[in-house]
């Protein structure tokens, strides 16, 4: 653990905002549907940033940009661009920041959009982790949900994987979902068991504002299941992929033993990152920078080629993150992990105790039994993990 602000990011998201057409849930940048100029010029856009961002780094006094540890390409569905594409994507990250010798290179793929050509020439091209969404099996549930794949091309695609040499795949799963019984959570749960995966993410499905799953909510078209039975749903995942030998260490995902997503660990113990592309998100050198989501705004931004502010060239914010929030930062995503988060952590990172610094809300947090304290180590309780965004609030203004 480094001290606070680190400035050299080893991390980079890269953000692709196709998809072949747009589930009834989801309020991500993405939009289906967009010609092949436009995926072009968005490219075209990101070697651009990519450039001058790297390019900007070596500015810095003393500065120069450190081999990359984890990149995630993901979107939207990185795969309906071509896989030269995304081949030369990885390329320009090589060619401007290096990448470390066993870096996590993620894509993110919808089953119904991978070919086995397309497979292999993301494997020969560096990616070595491949993220499929899934979200359940049930033909009804898919079809609610506006996924264009079905159960089959998720095992195909995952067997074109491995046989293209990916050896570590996460699969995505929804739970919560309208409709959505014990049992059809057993059963998305024995198919991709029995899948070669090494990782799987499990979330509740949120109604966001302004999707039409919401909207049909709203009319009293669907409904969601109570909290019981949800809560139901995620025990049961977490129980049995425990038994299968997977490792929870975060409140939605499972991992085989060494298999943990590199590139989530970034974000939840609050270490910097770059992100690239519509609408990413970067941190680094104690600044929080964000792209415009305007995609016309985002390519003449790149186009243009000034690098702007602290050396971005399409960032439309650029806050300075204080040493206050930094810390309630680290604590609140570290939390998400099963393990917590250890003192001599988060001392080496800020010179305080954070049993001193957050002695008030850790104390209404205990009496609540929303945490467990252990040796120096803070970590949500079993209640915790059902009642995590009640036990977060607790640090708002702390
Ligand atoms: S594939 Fe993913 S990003 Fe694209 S619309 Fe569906 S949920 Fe959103």
């Amino acid at each position: 653990m480094t001290s606070w602000p680190e400035q050299t990011p080893t991390a980079a998201y890269l953000h692709i905002p196709f998809c072949q057409q747009k589930c009834t849930y989801c309020d991500f940048i993405s939009f289906a549907a967009r010609g092949r100029d436009c995926q072009q010029a968005y490219v075209a856009a990101l070697l651009r940033e990519i450039g001058i961002v790297a390019a900007n780094r070596r500015l810095l006094p003393g500065g120069r940009p450190l081999p990359l540890r984890s990149v995630f390409v993901g979107g939207g569905t990185p795969t309906v661009l071509p896989a030269d594409d995304l081949a030369r994507l990885l390329a320009q990250l090589r060619a401007c920041f290096g990448l470390a010798p066993d870096c996590e290179c993620t894509v993110e793929a919808n089953p119904g959009t991978v070919s086995e050509q397309a497979l292999q020439t993301l494997s020969a091209a560096g990616f070595n982790r491949i993220s499929f969404g899934l979200q359940a099996v049930q033909p009804h549930l898919l079809h609610l949900l506006g996924r264009i794949h079905q159960a089959g091309d998720l095992a195909a695609g995952v067997q074109a994987a491995r046989s293209a040499g990916f050896g570590n795949i996460n699969v995505d799963l929804l739970f919560g979902l309208p409709g959505q019984t014990i049992q059809d959570v057993d059963e998305t749960l024995d198919f991709v068991l029995d899948l070669p995966v090494a990782h799987l993410s499990f979330y509740g499905l949120i109604l966001e504002e302004g999707t039409p799953l919401a909207a049909a909510e709203a009319r009293g078209q669907v409904r969601l299941p109570d909290d019981a039975l949800e809560r139901r749903q995620y025990h049961r995942i977490r129980r049995r992929l425990a038994g299968q030998g997977f490792v929870h260490y975060e409140i939605s995902n499972s991992a085989r033993p060494g298999y943990a997503c590199r590139h989530n660990l970034v974000y939840w113990q609050g270490l910097p990152y770059y992100g690239f592309g519509l609408a990413a998100h970067s941190y680094a050198d104690g600044l929080r920078l964000a792209n415009p989501s305007d995609l016309d705004r985002y390519l003449a931004a790149c186009r243009r080629g000034a690098a702007g502010p602290a050396g971005w060239p399409a960032a439309v914010v650029n806050e300075q993150v204080d040493r206050q929030e930094a810390m309630r930062e680290m604590l609140l995503l570290g939390l998400r992990l099963i393990r917590g988060v250890r003192d001599r952590d988060f001392q080496a990172r800020f010179g305080i105790s954070l049993f001193e610094r957050f002695a008030a809300p850790l104390a209404d947090l205990r009496r609540q039994n929303l945490i467990v304290v252990s040796g120096d180590r803070v970590r949500l309780s079993r209640r915790g993990l059902d009642l995590a965004n009640q036990a977060f609030g607790a640090f708002i203004g702390a």
